[in-house]
Parts: structure tokens; sequence; C-alpha cells
């Protein structure tokens, strides 16, 4: 049986995304629910992947099954390829399963050659519009296919409007074009070695082939890795019948949204242009207009184009994101998909639209990314600063949030100054998709030009940064590297704030703050709550931290390391003390130093907590971040021991590990110094007996034991709490329940997870270091060499960020059936980054974990990603 690799727009349907592409996809259902769509068919994701395992080569079958569509297409609209009366036009458009913004190529006008040309100047009486498209076609045929440089085509462009004397390229005659046209042949063929292919098949397989590679090109990788996108996925290819925006001023194209993606108010929302081809209003060259002018323009266009809206939005139950075209007066849908959208604006139209009926609960918390969530987390400007701040300009409000940062003048820079810590933003005339990691390294984007619709606008709103789109008030120099605002001249030097909800730019450094969870945010996530079986915990080591995680919506803490609560300057003294102490004696005079700081921090968590369950982990200490390194540091603390100098010097050489991920660290600190275990379960526990007694909180604190990898040493340290708590109890004369439970982070506690539950009465999976244990990949050096393994396609995602399920997942569930063996009703969770992870939360679920726990500013995006994980699995 042969395979089927070629699908017209008539043959699909919307549930055949995965083979046909979103877009693909989309048109197929749109011509079957009798909505205007330019004829066309779909190259399927298969053959994108077969072209890329054949050794990127095109095989015969799936060659005879374009061809045999093509027929069927020049049939449909009664025009043929090459002809010289009535030519067939077609656009080649990449489309995967979820869109990619910018990520990839698109060639359109595909067909014409000398003689097409000819016939499309007659059968439109508009040579110049004829030539025209010619020439962009050339232009974009020789780049996106051929990779001939761009810039050889535009020179010839700048040279011909300066000989005659012209700003812009549309005072250009038809002569000017037919004269480009013959230009950009002479370069392709001194570029090529051959002749610009006139055979509009050989153009059509070799643009097919081109949006097949261009799945791989470094930018589509990139975005791939942050979006978490399979590369197996492959994208397919749409060709379709072109329609042109650019016959005359009845004519036009535009961009038009359902709903405001900015704000997600209701009613239609978007931009257009009249005599223009899709590519100048997206490339924000020239300004489009807002799409209600529309209606006065054609109000007889407008009312069609609103029922269509209409239709579109409660057919697919959600906001859609959509091209159209309008040729000569008639109106055309080129494509229509869910609309990317800031977080508010998803919020609100998941709200509205269970309000107006068209979803379910269940469905509308499905409309949401966890991911997008953090957006809304990022900070404000702190409104007291902003009142005494005046802006300097004023652009498009593209996407919202505020940025304070230096200047950087190119992606680069923006990249490289970011690595070394600082802030800046990234200011362009306009970005381009090979910006793509200068404006995910950047705190926020300024852009010259463009509109709502631009590239800027659209990567910086699927990314959740902050941008300022089409500020033409502003003069930026790329090459003297200046920004001109307001008469004042800004360097790289100079701090810039950006308000992405309002468009303002301010030339001053403007403090930020982090906003609540109120309204529509609060009512979607009291509808995730009450979805969700997961419970959420945060990792948290301070009652600053621990507010902050409550007021996200924490259920109670996690993970609370208590080695971070000394990395402050006035503790981490003590604690050099402690660890260098040669005896016991020495040791216990830090540790009565570490003990009431110890106690006052448990009591402020407590407090924050109001009787919420808190997970306290023992000291996990990798000795390295805490010994004493300059010489300085050494004389001082030595000082403070009433040693000397030489002799604590060496006692620091003494301690140096070779690996101290995998040195004394964890329970194997406790076993060798078990006073350090008594001091923390004394102040445990006198905390908890003092909140419990102040307060009247019910505190059941969980002391969990780290890094065990064997039965016997968790039991070792287990009975120094057990007595010590029984000490602190009987000196107190109150009795108070507290749990003992371990951290599974090394393999073999996994494996032996049936003896170990048998003394822990809980587990918490420390994916950090079981993945740093299972792969053998030090935590500390894997990022220098794992961009080798991504660019090689050995791993696509870095397996510290999501959850490596099929390994690191198996001995997870081994432990989980292990442990539930010996001890049925044990309570499982996870700590590890994973545990603020959309997928790993998914796979926790999955797995009958009780509760998550992640970095406070996850909670929301947790407590989000459990509630889709119960819709997608019902547990
Ligand atoms: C872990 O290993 O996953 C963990 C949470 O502990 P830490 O990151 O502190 O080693
Ligand atoms: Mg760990």
């Amino acid at each position: 049986m042969t395979n089927k690799y070629v699908y017209l727009f008539s043959e699909g349907n919307a549930s055949m995304r995965n083979l046909l592409g979103g877009k693909g996809a989309n048109l197929a259902e749109m011509t079957n629910i009798g909505i205007p769509v330019p004829h066309g068919f779909t190259v399927t994701t298969e053959a994108c992947t077969k072209y890329h395992e054949d050794g990127q080569s095109i095989s015969k079958e799936i060659l005879d099954q374009i061809y045999e569509s093509l027929a069927k297409l020049e049939e449909a609209t009664g025009k043929k390829f090459g002809d010289n009366t009535n030519p067939l036009l077609v656009s080649v458009r990449s489309g995967a399963r979820v869109s990619m913004p910018g990520m990839m190529d698109t060639i359109l006008n595909l067909g014409l050659n000398d003689i097409a040309v000819e016939a499309l100047a007659k059968l439109t009486n508009n040579p110049r519009f004829a030539y025209d498209s010619y020439r962009r076609f050339i232009q974009m045929f020789s780049d996106v296919v051929m990779g001939i440089e761009k810039r050889l085509f535009e020179n010839k462009i700048d040279e011909i409007k300066e000989k005659k004397g012209v700003e812009f390229d549309t005072e250009l005659n038809a002569d000017d074009l037919k004269t480009l046209v013959s230009q950009f042949k002479e370069i392709y063929k001194k570029e090529k070695g051959e002749e610009f292919p006139e055979n509009p098949k050989v153009q059509l397989v070799e643009s097919i082939k081109a949006v097949f590679r261009s799945w791989e090109n470094p930018r589509a990788i990139v975005y791939r890795r942050l979006n978490d996108i399979p590369g197996e996925w492959g994208t397919a290819v749409n060709v379709q019948q072109m329609v042109f925006g650019n016959k005359g001023e009845t004519s036009g194209t535009g961009v038009v949204f359902s709903r405001n993606p900015a704000t997600g108010e209701k009613g239609i929302y978007g931009e257009y242009l009249m005599n223009a081809q899709g590519e100048d209003v997206v490339a924000g060259i020239r300004t489009p207009l807002p799409i209600l002018k529309l209606r006065e323009q054609d109000p007889v266009i407008y009312e069609q184009f609103e029922n269509i809206v209409n239709t579109l939005e409660k057919h697919y139950k959600d906001m859609q994101d959509m091209e159209i075209t309008i040729e000569e007066g008639k109106l055309y849908f080129l494509q229509t998909r869910n609309g990317k959208r800031t977080a508010q604006a998803a919020l609100k139209i998941a709200v509205d639209l269970v309000e107006e009926g068209m979803l379910t609960k269940e469905e509308a918390i499905l409309k949401v990314e966890p991911k997008q969530l953090d957006t809304l987390l990022h900070p404000t400007f702190y409104t007291e600063d902003l009142k005494n701040a005046t802006p300097i300009a004023k652009g498009l409000p593209a996407s919202p949030g505020a940025a304070c940062g230096k200047i950087a003048f190119s992606a680069d820079e923006a990249k490289e100054r970011a690595a070394l810590g600082e802030d800046v933003i990234l200011v362009r005339l306009e970005t381009s998709p090979e910006d793509i990691e200068g404006m995910i390294a950047a705190k926020g984007i300024l852009t010259v030009r463009g509109g709502m619709t631009s590239h800027a606008a659209v990567v910086a709103r699927g990314m959740g940064a902050c941008c300022v789109a089409g500020c033409g008030a502003i003069k930026v120099d790329e090459e003297k590297r200046t920004v001109e605002a307001n008469g004042k001249i800004y360097t790289s030097d100079d701090s810039i704030s950006l308000d992405g909800t309002t468009g303002n730019v301010y030339g001053e450094k403007i403090k930020t703050v982090t906003p609540e969870i109120l309204g529509h945010f609060a009512t979607f996530m009291s509808w995730a709550d009450e979805i969700r079986k997961l419970k959420v915990r945060a990792n948290a080591d301070s009652p600053r931290d621990a507010h902050q995680a409550v007021e996200f919506g924490a259920e109670g803490i996690g993970l609370c390391r208590t080695e971070h609560m000394f990395f402050a300057e006035d503790r981490i003294m003590a604690v050099r003390q402690m660890i260098t102490s040669k005896d016991l004696e020495q040791r216990k005079v830090a540790l009565a130093k570490i003990l009431p700081m110890q106690k006052s921090d448990f009591i402020g968590i407590y407090e924050a907590l109001e009787g919420k369950p808190v997970t306290i982990r023992l000291l996990d200490p990798p000795l390295h971040e805490f010994l004493p390194s300059a010489d300085e540091d050494i004389k001082s603390l030595a000082n403070e021991m009433r040693i000397t100098f030489e002799e604590l010097k060496s006692t620091v050489q003494d301690l140096h590990e070779f690996n101290p991920m995998m040195g004394h660290r964890g329970c194997r600190l406790a076993v060798t110094y078990p006073e350090i275990a008594e001091m923390q379960a004394r102040a445990i526990i006198e905390a908890a007996i003092e909140v419990k007694k102040d307060k009247g909180y019910n505190i059941i604190p969980e002391i969990m034991i780290p890094l065990v990898g064997e039965i016997k040493e968790l039991k070792y340290v287990k009975d120094v709490i057990v007595d010590t708590a029984k000490k602190v109890m009987e000196e107190k004369g109150v009795t108070l329940e507290y749990k003992v439970g371990t951290m599974i982070e090394i393999p073999r506690a996994a494996l032996t997870a049936d003896e170990i539950a048998k003394e822990a009465e809980f587990f918490s999976f420390g994916t950090n270091d079981l993945t740093q244990m299972t792969f053998g990949f030090s935590r500390d050096d894997a990022a220098k060499f794992l961009s080798a393994y991504y660019d090689k396609k050995i791993y696509e995602q870095d397996p510290f960020g999501k959850l490596d399920q099929t390994g690191v997942g198996s001995l997870i569930k081994i432990a989980v059936e292990k442990g539930k063996s010996t001890r049925p009703d044990i309570h499982l969770g996870i700590c590890g980054e994973h545990g603020g992870d959309p997928s790993s939360i998914e796979f926790c679920h999955n797995i009958g974990l009780n509760y998550v726990s992640c970095s406070p500013f996850r909670v929301p995006l947790a407590r989000l990603a459990a509630a889709q994980a119960q819709v997608k699995n019902k547990r």
C-alpha cells in the first residue's frame, strides 16, 4: 500500500493537525465549512520526516503525489502553471503542528516566469503589479530557497531608486521593475552558476524542499527547545493559490484577531493595508490601519468579514488569529489559528468564554499555557517611582510588563552582556528571527518600526517578555550605537525603562515590583484549584519566601534548604567555624551560635505558613560552597576561632574535595557529625513548640534527611532526631507530633525504596541529584557540554529542566511502587527543579504523587499544570 503524503484542502479536517500541521488542518477545516479559502493542498509532516530520513531527498512517490495534486489544483482554479493567458501562482508556506511564528520560511508568487508575468500583466491590465510580483518572487526564491544574500537584491533596488531620485519602492514603475527583474536574474546566475529556473514545477519542488530544510535551521531549533516542541514532528508544507492584495485600491491584506490579543477585550481587533501583500503588514515596513476603518471604507465586505470571524470563533471555541486578503473586492481567508496572546489576555478570554457559555471550566483550563502565567508574576513599575518619571517616547504596547536595563544594540550584544549578569534592553530598528537568542536574554525589547503583529511583538508576547514596538519617536543609529529621544542622546551605558502595557519609554531607571493575583487571574486559578488533585507546595528557605509562596497559593513548604539560611554575610562565619572545627568541643561552640539563628528562622517560617505543612531538610551543603578560600577570609575566621592562619589553612586544604557534589554532603555530614543533626532537630522542635503555644497553629514538622542511599544510614540519623526530639519534649513538658522522612535522590535509594520506606514516613524526590546521579552528569558542569548534545540531537531538552521520564522517571516509578509495598500510606512529593515544569508535573500526577514543590514564582504555574494534568488524565 502506498502512503498518502499529499492532501487537497477538501480532503482534510481540523483533527488531522499532526499530519497536516496546524495551518494545513485549519485550511482544510475552513474549506469544508464553507469559508472562502483559496484552493490548495498540503504536503504532510510525514513527508518532511521522510525527506530528512532519506538524506534530504524527496522520493518519487512523494513527487508523483505533488504533481497529481497540482493537476487537481489547476483544474479547480481553471489556471495553469506557466500559462501564457491564465497562469496559476501559488504560495508555499510551512506549517508545523503548533505555530512557530516567523521561524520558518514562506515563498509567495511562485509560478512566475517570463511568460506568466506577461500573461499576468495583461490579465490584470497592470504591468507594474505583474513585474513587482515577479521581482519579489525572484528575490524570495533566491534568498529563502537558494540561500543567496538578500542584500545583493536590496542594493539593486536602492541603486535604481537613487538613480530616479525617489524614496519609496511604490514610486518605481513597470519598466524599473522589469529592469530589476533582469538584474536579479543576473545576480542569481552569478551566485548559483546557472539560470534562474523558469519551470514552475522546478520552482515548486525546490521550494517545498527548502521548507522541509527550514525545520532544521538554527532559529527553528532554538524556538523548539524554548517551547518543548519535539524535532521529530516535522513541518507540513501548504501550497495555495495566490490571491493578491496588491492589485490596486480595491485590494488589500490584513492580520486580524477575533479578540484583542494583548488585553483579551471582546471585539474584532487587527490591522490592514490596502494595495499591499501580507509581508508588508507583518514586516512592519508600512504602518497599517486599524481594521475598524475597513467598516467605513467598505461596509459590505466588512459585514461579510465580521460574520466569518464570528463563525470561526464559535467553530474553534477560541480566539482566532486570521490572515485575510481582499482581491479586487473579493474577500478570502488565508489562514486561521488559535491566536497567540498575552497571559493577561489568555486569562480574560478563558474566563469570558466560560461566562459566554462557549467553554466548560475544564475546557477553559486547557486554554492557558502554564508557562505564560510567569509573565503575570513579573514586575510592574513601582507606582511612586513611576509618578516622578516622564516618558521620553511612546510606542505600541506590544507585550506587557515592565523592564529596565542598559541599552544593547544587537542580539549578540544583548546575549553577551546578559550572560555577564547585566540587565539589558534590546533596542533595534526592527527584529528578525535571527534575533531570538538576544530577545530571550534581554529584560525587554524596544523597536522603532513595526506594528502589533510585527515579529518583535509576536515573539515577545509568546515569550512573555516586555516589548514596546513601533516607537517611531526615537532615532536609533545602530552603527554609532546611540539612541536619540526627546533631544537627548543615550548610549550603551545608559539605563532605560519600558512599559509594555502602555508603550511608554523612560530614559531612566525605574524600580519594579511584583504583582498580586487578582481579577480574572484569581477566578481562573480558583477553577484550577477546584479541578486539580495534586497538591502544590513551594521550596522556600526564609520567612519572606514563605510569605510569597503562600500569596501565590502554595499549600505548604515542600523543601526548606537549611544551608541556604546561612549564606548571609553575618552567618557564614559560624557555619565555616562548624565545618572546619577540629574536634567536638570546637564544633559545639559553633553550633551554639547557630542554634538561635536556626530557631528564629523556623519560627518565622512556621508563622508565615499559619499551620500549613512544612518539610525541613537537614543540612546538605556541598562543602566547597561554604569553605573560605580567600586568605583574608581564612585569617578572620582563624582569629574568631583563636587558631593560627596556617592551622586553619591546612584544615581547609584537607577538606578540599575533587568531586564535592558526590562528596561529604547530605546525611553523610550527619553520620560523621551527629551533633549537627542534633542541633537542627532541637531548633525545629523547639520552634514548633513555641509557635504552637503562642499562635495556636497545629504544626507537625516534617524532618527530611537528604542524600540517603542505604537504610542503615537513614536509621542512624533518624535515631539522632528521635532521641533529640524526645529530650526536647521532656525538657518542655509537652508532646508534639512530627514526621521523619527522606529524599530519594540517589539511584540506590530508589532501588531499595521498600527497605527505606520502613523507616521513612515520606519520600520527596530530589530530582536534581537523582538526574545527576542517573545520567552521571555533574550538575555544576553539564551545561558546558550539553549544548553539543542538543546540536547533535542526542538530547532535545535539558534533563535538569524537564524530567527524563524514560530513565529518571523509571527510577521514580520503582521507588513509588516499592515504597508503597512496605508503607502503603507513604506520603510522596517531588522537590527538584522539575516540580515546576509542566510536563514533569503531569508525570507526577500520573504516577500518583501527593504533591509537587517548586520555587514560589512557579507555584501558580504548577497549580495550573496540575489542573491540566487532571483534565487530560482523570485520576
Ligand atoms: C534535589 O536534589 O533535587 C534537591 C531538591 O536538592 P538540592 O537541589 O538542594 O540538592
Ligand atoms: Mg539534592
